[in-house]
């Protein structure tokens, strides 16, 4: 069902979506699926919503989310089955991920009280100078199916939070988590038309989104290329925006660092959600002197992984989201292959009891090199591959990619080094001797094509906020 204005309903056309689980092939139910005009009556919507909404005292939008955090705590193990099924991340990871996205509700519930504006020296006796935060309006907000509970939070929560309403178009393959989390907003009594939930075709509903001229704000989460077009497409109607996009992380281990922590850290990095999230480890980078040992170490506890559904216990690995997913995974392995590579474990399509699942083995490639496309292209999939550098000079610039700069892993227990890597990495998220480096209080965002804006922190409730400037003549 589509949620608009406070009621849910079937789309228009009677037109739906077939959601169906990657580990077992099979459909697990058919959503209705919105098109134009729905979306421009959820426009319409929220922008009705907002004349109200933005006037609410900041307390009383506070009170709303405390009351949408308690309802998701309620249905929490409901919502996190749910993301198992919908896209297979182990049940154990989609009750993380339904905290974490409820961490999200509490802090904006809190921040939403701390809005301030500011006041400036004026340069004569005869004038007061001011800047007020005010909502910026309508909000398009579009998420993909990774993180199908956190992702819609992270920008709701800061967006109703400072005042805007809400519009959103999650991934079409988990409709069924957002509709679970707009549930909760709607059970909470959020007033009606400030969240909205289209779902449905990305080509039908994505053209509204971004050229009418009542959303005054796009936030999306995806793949560099659609957020790419997005961007082309918001600019005439000059909307803010912020971006999510792809990323290509670097994990280097020095030939100082803890070996067993910088294990540990690829596990994290490049294991948990299949590899499928944008600060997956991309690049392992291992001292020369240590590159043996570290990679025999990896390779034992990768191939210790447990594959398979991950409704069940115990499981490590889900699968990939879709056939496609698989894909482009094999045809990275392949290419590494092509240039050299050696597979120290997995390698192939993981097929034992879950045929007609999207499952791939966790692999480690020894002896990755520059030419390989695994080098620059995000994979997005369970396959680490090992790179060696003999120098920190070499592995900065090596490190630095051309093109992404979300985020970069980095082990070593030298203190100095720890700071330059700091200062020379061209990423929005460093973690140092940290394969977790992401919290709710804390700014997450790219540089280069990896996007633009921030969610989370401080910085995640300004993206929703215009800052208008008044000046007073008081003479
Ligand atoms: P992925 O390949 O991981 O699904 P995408 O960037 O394609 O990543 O998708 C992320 C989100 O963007 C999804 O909700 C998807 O439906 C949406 N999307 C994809 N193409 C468009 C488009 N042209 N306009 C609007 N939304 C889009």
């Amino acid at each position: 069902m589509l949620y608009i204005n406070g009621e849910w309903k079937p789309s228009i056309t009677g037109n739906t979506i077939e959601v169906f689980n990657p580990a077992t092939g099979k459909l697990i139910d058919k959503v209705a699926a919105g098109g134009r005009e729905e979306t421009i009556e959820a426009i319409e919507s929220a922008k009705a919503a907002f004349k109200k909404w933005k006037k609410a005292p900041a307390q009383e939008r506070g009170m709303y989310l405390a009351q949408i955090s308690a309802k998701m705590r309620e249905k929490a193990d409901e919502i996190a089955e749910t993301i198992t099924l919908e896209m297979g991340k182990p049940l154990p990871d989609a009750k993380r991920e339904v905290l974490g996205a409820i961490n999200y509700v509490d802090w904006y519930g809190e921040e939403a009280k701390r809005v301030y504006g500011e006041t400036i020296p004026a340069s004569q006796p005869d004038k007061q100078l001011m800047v007020l935060r005010q909502p910026i309006g309508v909000t398009a907000a579009i998420t993909p199916w990774n993180f199908p509970a956190s992702m819609i939070t992270r920008k709701i929560a800061p967006a109703i939070a400072a005042g805007c309403t809400v519009v959103l178009k999650p991934a079409p393959s988990t409709s069924i988590s957002a509709i679970k989390v707009f549930e909760c907003f709607h059970e909470a009594g959020l007033p009606k038309g400030v969240a909205n939930l289209i779902l449905g075709p990305a080509e039908e509903i994505g053209p509204e989104l971004t050229q009418h001229p009542d959303v005054r704000k796009l936030t999306f989460t995806g793949s560099t290329a659609v957020g790419k077009k997005l961007l082309r497409d918001s600019a005439d109607t000059v909307k803010k925006v912020s971006m999510e996009l792809g990323g290509h992380a670097p994990l280097i281990v020095f030939e100082d660092a803890d070996i067993d922590a910088a294990v540990k850290g690829v596990l994290l990095t490049k294991f948990k959600n299949s590899g499928q999230t944008c600060i997956s480890t991309n690049r392992v980078y291992v001292a020369e002197s240590i590159a043996n040992a570290f990679s025999q170490k990896l390779a034992q506890k990768v191939s210790g992984l447990k594959v398979g559904d991950g409704i069940e216990n115990g499981i490590d690995i889900g699968p990939l989201i879709n056939e496609r997913a698989l894909e482009k995974v094999e045809s990275h392995v392949e290419d590494a292959l092509q240039h050299n590579g050696e597979i120290l474990c997995g390698g192939k399509r993981y097929v034992d009891n879950v045929p007609n699942g999207h499952f791939y083995e966790p692999t480690v490639i020894n002896y990755a090199n520059d030419d390989m496309k695994i080098a620059r292209e995000e994979t997005f999939g369970p396959v680490a591959p090992i790179f060696t550098f003999k120098d920190e000079e070499e592995i900065v610039k090596r490190a630095n990619h051309d093109r992404y700069g979300l985020a970069a892993y980095c082990f070593t227990k030298d203190l100095g080094r720890g700071h330059r890597m700091m200062q020379e990495l061209e990423y929005g998220i460093v973690g140092i001797n940290d394969p977790a480096p992401i919290v709710t209080q804390a700014p997450f965002g790219g540089m280069k094509e990896s996007g633009m804006g921030r969610e989370g922190g401080k910085s995640g409730i300004m993206e929703y906020l215009e800052e208008k400037f008044v000046s007073i003549h008081t003479g």
